[in-house]
């Protein structure tokens, strides 16, 4: 331990301030979007088993809703411009943006030089849960994705079902090709449904039994045209573990809506970030 100066107090006290102050976010209109969603009817779904993982499309306007269906279960989801993989959520910037855990009117971001919102959260059936005593919250952006890299580190295993191998598997069927193309694109996720924080005392990344139920479900506008990663989590409802097959895994529903033709008169699409790109250099 290095010897405390004498102001240690003092320093210790200063004041934090907010890093992105977002009084000046656009925000988005959920009564129009809601509005759009009344009538939307249902063009795709699909059921994303135990342990593996499924791509999905939402076109820009469209609605994309993940389900628990059969018992407490968290999913990590990516997500991609659907005709440039380049653009792909930054679930840091997104942090950044709107804290630990996102909900009801925030939105997943995506990577430079795109930096816009790619989807925007308009229903969350667990949003009633806020921050527990723990520091604890639901649906977030802290963590990583599982994945045998980390596994192997700490316990030498070889498993096979961690969300990043998941993930890989379901975009190499995308994209029809081959498992190694298709990995660096599988990035940090949205813990949908998972139950998190860090601890206070260590500031270690916890988590715990997840507060989600069948029937529960969070519900997003797609802003750009979208293709989206989901797995269930070989950590079911991660009340214990994970990277294993040890923890009761169900699977999770994917399901896409439609608006009607004009529900969405007078909206458009994000444009790409308004940066010039030079960074300093003609
Ligand atoms: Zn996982």
């Amino acid at each position: 331990m290095n010897h405390k100066p004498q102001d240690a107090e003092a320093r210790r006290k200063v004041k934090p301030v907010i890093c992105y102050p977002n009084e000046t976010l656009p925000i988005p209109d959920l009564n129009r979007y809601r509005a759009a969603r009344q009538g939307a009817e249902k063009v795709d779904e699909i059921l994303v088993p135990a342990r593996d993982a499924r791509t999905f499309r939402a076109d820009a306007g469209q609605f994309f809703r993940i389900s628990s269906v059969e018992g407490s279960q968290v999913g990590d989801l990516n997500l991609f411009h659907a005709t440039n993989l380049n653009e792909r959520f930054y679930s840091g910037k997104t942090r950044a943006l709107h804290g630990t855990h996102i909900t009801t009117g925030e939105r997943m971001w995506s990577s430079f030089p795109y930096l816009r919102p790619m989807a925007t959260i308009v229903e969350d059936t667990l949003n009633w849960y806020g921050m527990d005593e723990y520091g604890g919250s639901v649906h977030d952006v802290i963590g990583t994705r599982c994945d045998p890299y980390t596994g192997n580190l700490l316990s030498g295993d070889q498993y096979h079902h961690c969300c990043h191998s998941n993930l890989t598997r379901a975009m190499a069927d995308h994209m029809q090709g081959r498992l190694q193309d298709a990995e660096p694109h599988v990035h940090d996720v949205l813990n949908v449904f998972m139950c998190t924080g860090f601890t206070r005392d260590t500031g270690q990344y916890f988590m715990k039994a997840s507060p989600v139920r069948p029937g529960d479900y969070l519900e997003f506008f797609a802003e750009i045209d979208l293709l989206g990663a989901l797995s269930a989590c070989p950590g079911g409802d991660c009340s214990a573990e994970h990277s294993s097959d040890v923890a009761a895994c169900y699977p999770l529903l994917v399901e896409v809506f439609a608006p009607t033709n004009n529900a969405l008169d007078g909206w458009l699409s994000p444009p790409v970030n308004g940066y010039v790109g030079s960074h300093g250099r003609d």
